[in-house]
């Protein structure tokens, strides 16, 4: 299974290792070409505003659009979040959210760098509590009909899923635990 990371700006070396360890195939993505090529997306996290404007002047905007419309298994984090959610509050103005998910996120929700911060998440469907480390991290205000939430933080939703797209606010790339990517690639 070939699973793209979109690599136009952010980490996306720790997706690439949990990906391989699960016996998946990662496959870098900067152009049209790439993404016509994978299975699967993973958009990293990173900044969202700098990865929208990427998106456009790479030629994957209208791409990625298309292929979200047809279904393709996506699972974003942190900005990645962010730009596959429906609507975008405390956005740039001229940033784009590719609607992917029914979900209104809040960028930059639990403050500044300095706020922050690693929690233990009950997460729907798993047995154990997951270790989070959350980074400038957004949270999500609004959720659809479709949208199920498999983890909060007070009250805020951090992980959600809708058909074959799965977001999390937080960076399951940056612990050992692997039962996020594990679950993302049951999507595919
Ligand atoms: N605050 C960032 C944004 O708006 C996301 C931070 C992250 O991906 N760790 O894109």
């Amino acid at each position: 299974m070939k699973v793209g990371l979109l690599a136009l700006q952010g980490a996306i070396g720790p997706h690439a290792d949990a990906l391989r360890e699960l016996g998946a195939v990662p496959v870098e993505v900067r152009t049209p070409a790439q993404l016509a090529d994978v299975d699967a997306l993973i958009i990293p996290g990173g900044e969202s505003t700098t990865i929208s404007k990427l998106l456009d002047t790479s030629g994957l905007a209208q791409p990625l659009r298309d292929r979200l419309a047809a279904g393709l298994p996506t699972f974003g984090t942190c900005a990645g979040m962010i730009v596959l959610a429906r609507t975008v509050l405390d956005g740039r103005a001229d940033q784009n959210s590719y609607d992917a998910i029914d979900i209104t996120v809040r960028r930059n929700a639990f403050g500044r760098q300095v706020d922050s911060f690693e929690a233990d998440l009950a997460v729907d469907g798993l047995d154990a509590p997951l270790h989070a480390v959350f980074i400038r991290a957004p949270f999500v205000e609004q959720v659809g009909d479709g949208v199920d939430v498999l983890a909060a933080v007070d009250g805020h939703p951090v992980l959600c899923r809708q058909g074959a797209v799965l977001v999390s606010a937080f960076h399951p790339e940056l612990t050992a635990d692997r039962r996020l990517h594990e679950l993302f690639l049951t999507l595919v």
